[in-house]
Parts: structure tokens; sequence; C-alpha cells
């Protein structure tokens, strides 16, 4: 039988009417058999988080300030919760471990991972489905660091045979019992161990989103969903801030070749966007996928005469980021002249250390830095055969009347970079959308 494995984020489980939605969704399908789960989200816009309480908690405890108050207010979210879905569950005594874990151990993972702990178990409860401790499955080692061998065969393993099953998202533990979390937002990254270890055909990611889109609705009002974006293109919108997964649950899946479908609790009609290896054959793969961008970069730039023919110049010059530990996004050259993009906030650290460097390695005639760039990623596989696509955003763009400070094009030709002020990032995307929506 078909298995598809489900995650459901923290607004989706956010309180008793949510939890209804979720177990319709899951019911509807019978292929729904492995359930993760995040803690209980925010329910409205003011509103915190478990999660953010649990931190809070661990805080107040750690500096020897009142907690039980915060503790009382998750102790309330998850009682409202029992009492409205009307199931029997021992919470004092859930509580009364954590409370007892407060006062006794100094990191703040298991108290952090106890949202997802009570959830899923409410949740199984309420669904009639096994409850499976990610403690036994997601494997850290003795370092806290996530050991992924580990946690495929452990999780293959056990969950060999199991017909139905809620799994808490977030967090594992070492082969001792020692619990670890991943960083926020992890249960994403469970969701798609879970799904590589069952072998799922398709790890379904429910959210309160319908999926992503062609660019940022802040910037774009209403602009079209993305139907099909693959593995490739999603890292490169995500790496410029788009994105509506943690960056490490696509590495688990895309290994496996498993599709992740993002679909939206509130609107379980939509079909959300799917991630995938390749697009379907029948799909029509449109021009241009998606347009991010992102502020915060600067340019070092550096003049020599006969640069061109001094071997060994750029290594040089990359190796003194290198050794500062700064890391570099583009490196556009001319015939005598190279230019090293960087994060600013990276640079503003070790700004004196690199231009002293590269002044007495290097002798440049002229050393610059131009802070306030904004880099605009234009990603999309149909670029790679089409004609005149980059002549489209140049034009576009400068249609607008924005000047393009750069242009960088990887050589996969499935995604073309442009700097420009950040003054000019969102009407540089606006143009962008306006040509290839
Ligand atoms: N509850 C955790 C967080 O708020 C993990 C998750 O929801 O994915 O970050």
């Amino acid at each position: 039988m078909e298995t598809i494995t489900v995650k459901f984020g923290g607004s989706s489980l956010a309180d008793a009417r949510q939890f209804r939605k979720v177990a319709d969704i899951i019911h509807a399908d019978a292929r729904r058999r492995f359930v993760v789960a995040s803690a209980p989200g925010k329910r409205s816009s003011g509103d915190t988080k478990v999660t953010d309480l649990l931190y809070r908690c661990y805080d107040a405890a750690s500096r020897g300030g009142d907690w039980h108050s915060v503790l009382d207010q998750i102790r309330q979210r998850f009682a409202d919760i029992i009492q409205d879905l009307g199931i029997d569950f021992p919470l004092d005594k859930e509580l009364d471990a954590i409370a007892a874990h407060l006062s006794t151990e100094p990191r703040p993972d298991y108290k952090a991972s106890r949202g997802e702990y009570l959830n899923s178990r409410i949740l199984a409860a309420y669904l009639g489905f096994e409850f499976i401790d990610a403690a036994t499955l997601i494997r850290f080692a003795s370092d806290g660091t996530f050991d992924d061998d580990a946690t495929n065969a452990l999780a293959s393993e056990a969950l060999k045979g199991v017909e139905r099953a809620v799994i808490p998202g977030f967090y594992g533990a070492t082969a001792d019992g020692v619990v670890y979390t991943f960083s926020r937002g992890g249960s994403d990254v469970t969701g798609s161990l879970v799904a590589r270890a069952v072998k799922a055909d398709v790890y379904e990611n429910w959210t309160d989103v319908s999926g992503m889109l062609f660019t940022d609705p802040h910037i774009v009002p209403d602009p079209r969903p993305i139907e099909y974006i693959t593995y490739r293109e999603l890292r490169e919108l995500a790496y410029m801030g788009a994105s509506v997964l943690h960056e490490d649950a696509v590495f688990p899946v895309r290994k496996a070749n498993i599709p992740i479908n993002i679909r939206n609790t509130n609107r379980p009609e939509d079909e959300g966007t799917w991630i995938v290896g390749a697009v379907p054959t029948d799909r029509r793969i449109p021009t241009v996928t998606g347009v991010a961008g992102k502020r915060g970069f600067c340019s070092i730039n550096i003049e020599k005469s006969s640069m061109n023919g001094e071997i060994g110049f750029g290594a040089k010059l990359l190796e003194v980021f290198a050794e500062c530990g700064i890391s570099f996004e583009h490196c556009p050259t001319g015939i005598d002249t190279m230019s090293v993009i960087v994060a600013s906030s990276a640079f503003a650290e070790k700004k004196d250390e690199v231009m002293e460097k590269i002044l007495t390695r290097l002798h440049p005639e002229y050393l610059s830095v131009e802070y306030g760039m904004a880099l605009i990623a234009v990603v999309g596989h149909g670029m790679v055969a089409a004609r005149g696509v980059a002549a489209r955003i140049f034009r576009t763009v400068a249609d607008a009347g924005i000047n393009i400070r750069m242009i960088d094009q990887g050589s996969s030709e499935l995604n073309i970079i442009l700097g420009v002020d950040e003054a000019d990032l969102e009407e540089a995307i606006r143009s962008i959308y306006r040509e290839f929506r």
C-alpha cells in the first residue's frame, strides 16, 4: 500500500479546532499513516508558541527566577486542548516531569522538546494511533551532532510493521537517551527523516499557506503560486530567504527522491506546491519559477594593471577571505579588475584585517568597498534552454530605471543573480514579476 508521511506545523495544531481539521485531513486518506507533529503554535498573531514558553521557562529557571507562572501557561494551553477534545490524558504527571528537569538539567533541549512530545501524545490519543517517541528513532551522537546514518537504520527498523503512528518532531536522543533538538523549525527535518525511513511515496508538509509563491507577497501583491519546483530551484530561492521549509528538511527526501507537497491545513482543497527532483513531463515548465532577493551585501573592488597575467592573483585574493572566515557570494572579474561580493555583516567584523592583507599581499593600485548592495536570484529550469531570458531580465529592470551593479549566471544556467542598490530591491523584483508572471 502507498504511504504518505504527513507533518503538521505548530499553527496546524495550535488548539482543539485545528486538531479537528488535522484529524479530518488524516482520515480523508488511508495512506496518511505516519504523522509528525509540532508543538502548539500561535492561535492568533499576538499569541506565543508553546516552544517559546518552554524556552522562557528554562531561562527563568536557569536565572533562578520564577518559572512556575510560565509552566502554568503551558499547562493551560494543553489543558484547553485536552478538555475540548474530550480525551483522557495525565497532564499533571507529565508537567511534573518537566518541572523536575528544570532544576536538574543544565541544557534547554529536553525542556524545549516537550511541546512536540505532549502534542504528539495528545494527537495519537485523539486519532487512535500508536505514539512512538522520537527519542527512539532520531539519533544524535554523544557530542550532540545529528547522526544521519544511525537515524536511518534505527527509524527504518523501528517503523517496519507499524500500521499508523504519531511521532513528535524537532528532537531525538543519544544512545543513552539524552535529548537534543534540531534548530528552530526542526519538525520539518523529522518529517523528512520519517518519510525516508518508511520509504514514503510523498512527504506532505501541512502548514498555514497554500505552498510557495513566485515571490514575496509583501513585495508583489498576490503573486502566482508555484505548482512545481525542483529541489535545486528551491535551494537557490531558499538561500535568498524564500522558503516554507527548514533548510535541512530537503536533504533526506531528496536523496530518496520522495516529493514534498506543501499543503494548507486551513485550505485542504488547495493542491499546494510540489517539490520534486524533476517536473513531470506533462507539466508546462515556466521560464522563471521564482524570484527572491536579499539586502546586506557589499563589494570589495580591486584594480591592478596586468592583473590578468599574474598567475594565482585570484587564488591569493580569495585566500584572504577564507583566512578571515568570510564566505564569498560572487566574484565578478574584468581584465584588470576583480570584485568580491560578501555579506556586509560578516565583512564588518573583519574589515581591517581583510584590507590589510589585500594591500600587503596583492599590492593593488586601487581598493575600495561599496556597501548597500542587494542580490536578486532569478531561478528556473525553464531558463536553461530558452533564448533571450537574460535580455528580458535586463530590459525590464532597466525600463524600471534601475542600475544593475553586478550580474552572475551560475554554470547550470538555473539562475541569474543581479546585484542592485538596496533601495531598488523591491522595484527590481516587481519589474521581473511583470515580465515573467
Ligand atoms: N516547535 C519548534 C519550533 O517552534 C519546532 C517546530 O515547530 O518545527 O521551532
